[in-house]
């Protein structure tokens, strides 16, 4: 049975990236139906409305959705538009693969191949309690942790491990001083790992994961950890391997999951023709995992290594002078073969 999937085409380079994404998609054979929805601006400037509820049904219907990079305009009623499809469709499990490329302006360009699996619903980013006293000088937030959203994210990142054949998890957290909320994470997380007894695990400090991802990288294989932690150490991860231009990610709920690039819809150079695919076909390319296409995605990602290691029409921020479509076209080959 053909798989359907919500496409999202975005703002700003977000057209051209997905074009040149569904051209190496289809060149694959994969037999993927696309169902088109819109968000973002797109949406507002056709339908009136940043997040119109078809494309909401769209992905609710379909579970599985791909999309560009979005512009969230100031005043627009929400303040990022990501942000809500995350907290509309319970989206708890941010999934950010690194992954060193040749011909990178990377300091890794050899080595790297962990995925951060970031908490996304609560922690430091609740929403709840954030104030400021009436004489603004105090300002205070409450982090809220709870089991069930550690033991879903921990279970999240051994599964993952599991399915994908990797051999270790790093738990990461700051139970030493936040006693309470770290604390309880630290305490599930182990209860879990137990239940994966063919997985190595370990337990790190964050601060001392920063410095361990920076001296040594290829040391960690699954990185899972609570939401400000994650969010800080997936950036520095995908710095490692060459910055926003290769850096995909997959944001997780039980009924849905959606796949995208990281970096946003780089409005300098919209337009041109000049964007890098590679994040949001390596965000496909975890679709095609999610999807149960785990060798389509390997060969996918494969395609992508290839041609970066022949230099193959490589778009400018590589220092290549192909651009968007002659580039999908050189991963496109190698991907078809
Ligand atoms: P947004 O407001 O949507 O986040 P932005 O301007 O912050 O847009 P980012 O995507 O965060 O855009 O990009 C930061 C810089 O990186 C920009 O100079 C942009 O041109 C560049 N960049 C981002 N993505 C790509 C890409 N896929 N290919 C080439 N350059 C990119
Ligand atoms: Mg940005």
């Amino acid at each position: 049975m053909p798989h359907t999937i919500t496409v999202i085409r975005g703002d700003g380079i977000g057209p051209e990236i997905m074009d040149a994404t569904l051209h190496v998609l289809d060149a694959m054979g994969l037999g993927l139906v696309y169902e088109e929805a819109d968000a973002g601006m797109a949406a507002l400037d056709k339908h009136g409305e940043l997040l119109p509820q078809a494309s909401m049904d769209s992905i609710r219907k379909n579970k599985v959705a791909l999309k560009s990079p979005l512009t969230t305009p100031v005043g627009g009623g929400f303040s990022s538009i990501n942000v809500e499809l995350r907290k509309r469709f319970d989206l708890y499990a941010n999934v950010r693969p690194a992954i060193s490329f040749p011909n990178t302006r990377s300091r890794f360009p050899t080595g790297v191949d962990l995925i951060t699996v970031r908490e996304n619903t609560e922690g430091a980013y609740s929403a709840e309690g954030q104030e400021v006293s009436a004489d603004g000088d105090t300002a205070t937030s409450i982090t809220r942790t709870t089991r069930k959203g550690s033991e879903r994210i921990v279970r999240y990142a051994f599964d993952l491990a599991r399915r994908t054949g990797r051999k270790k998890v790093t738990i990461v957290h700051k139970a030493n001083i936040l006693k309470s909320t770290s604390g309880l994470f630290l305490k599930v997380a182990r209860e879990v790992a137990a239940q994966y007894p063919e997985i190595e695990c370990n337990e790190l400090i964050v601060d001392n994961t920063c410095m361990q991802l920076v001296m040594r990288p290829e040391q960690f294989d699954v990185i899972v950890t609570t939401n400000l932690f994650g969010d800080i150490i997936s950036d520095l991860c995908a710095g490692l391997v060459g910055g926003l231009g290769l850096a995909p990610g997959a944001n997780i709920g039980e009924d849905v999951a959606i796949f995208e690039a990281v970096h946003g819809s780089a409005p300098d150079i919209a337009g041109k023709g000049i964007a890098n695919p590679c994040a949001l076909l390596l965000g496909a390319a975890q679709m095609l995992d999610h999807l149960g296409m785990p060798e389509k995605a390997t060969k996918l990602r494969e395609a992508i290594v290839a041609t970066l290691e022949a230099k193959d029409s490589l778009t400018p921020d590589l220092g290549g002078t192909g651009d968007t479509m002659s580039f999908a076209k050189a991963i496109a080959t190698r991907a078809a073969a």
